[in-house]
């Protein structure tokens, strides 16, 4: 690992960068270079170090899975084990004491950026940990956890090597600031702002706009409910491009074993829906006498 001070300043270093932007010159096919480097990276976080690593949602080749892992951790947010592992404990202590980051804890800075830059000296994952434990052992994904930077680092060689500095600024530093932030906007906005489906023990809510930049990952009440599943939408209306990638993958043979929402999570959810729905009818009820008492008590005697 680098010694934290430099990650800290190489972090910042980066989040500044995307600044650049309104220094070299536009073109408006570079927002399809931010967008294909975003989404692209987006969905190798999601893919492989959340729903694949810490939740074991569905198998996939090893070639797709090193490819996909590689792609994440072209994101900058340190290796695939880290990340997942550090995710395992989010929702093994969900909001309350032990979690890594939860804004209802330890604010909402440290819940956003702060825990992300720790002293990986001491910040490290237990080797109990069920993602240390079953894939540090992995030779190629061993490399990419201790290499974690030469991919974002070949990424943003190869983006100067094609086009200069308006590439490697749209195509590297913008896009890895919006991820970053998109990311940490899972730990910090959907346990704050959204709808809560389900009534989970934290303070998990989906939020259709982190979803959109996350690529699904925004509905984070169902996630938090049912781990396991391969997608976090749970129902068509509920946009997730990582499960629409892992269903081309399955498509194709590349993925298998996709884990489904069980039916009775569906029936909570309808439960929920009819509970929430009857609830609001006798409150509006009550409401009416309630006013006519007040009036009465008000008339002079
Ligand atoms: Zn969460
Ligand atoms: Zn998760």
């Amino acid at each position: 690992m680098l010694p934290n001070v430099l990650q800290i300043a190489i972090f910042w270093s980066v989040q500044v960068s995307a600044l650049l932007v309104f220094v070299v010159p536009f073109r408006w096919a570079f927002i399809g270079l931010w967008a294909g480097s975003h989404f692209l990276r987006a969905v190798g976080l999601t893919l492989a170090f959340h729903r694949y690593f810490a939740h074991r949602a569905f198998k996939m080749h090893r070639a797709a899975r090193f490819a996909w892992a590689f792609i994440g951790t072209a994101a900058m947010q340190k290796g695939p084990l880290w990340w997942a592992g550090h995710h395992v404990n989010h929702h093994k202590f969900a909001d309350r004491d032990g979690d890594p980051h939860s804004p209802m804890v330890s604010g909402v800075y440290y819940a956003h950026i702060g825990w992300f830059l720790n002293d990986t000296k001491y910040d490290k994952v237990e080797a109990t940990n069920p993602v240390i434990r079953d894939f540090a052992p992995v030779p190629e994904i061993a490399w990419l956890e201790k290499y974690f930077y030469v991919p974002p680092a070949t990424l943003a060689a190869a983006l100067f090597l094609a086009g200069g500095w308006p590439w490697l600024v749209w195509g590297f530093c913008l896009p890895t600031m919006t991820l970053a932030h998109a990311t940490f906007a899972i730990n910090t906005i959907n346990h704050m702002f959204g709808s809560r489906r389900f009534e989970t023990v934290d303070e998990s809510r989906n939020n259709p706009l982190t979803a959109f930049f996350a690529v699904g990952e925004g509905w984070h009440n169902n996630h938090h409910r049912y781990q396991r599943a391969a997608r976090n939408g749970f129902y068509w209306w509920e946009f997730d491009v990582t499960w629409y990638v892992i269903r081309a993958m399955a498509a194709i043979g590349l993925a298998w074993d996709l884990q489904a929402v069980p039916k009775r999570i569906y029936d909570e959810a309808r439960a929920s829906k009819a509970r929430r729905a009857t609830r609001s009818i006798p409150s509006i009820i009550d409401a009416a006498p309630l006013a006519l008492d007040l009036a009465e008590d008000a008339e002079p005697v």
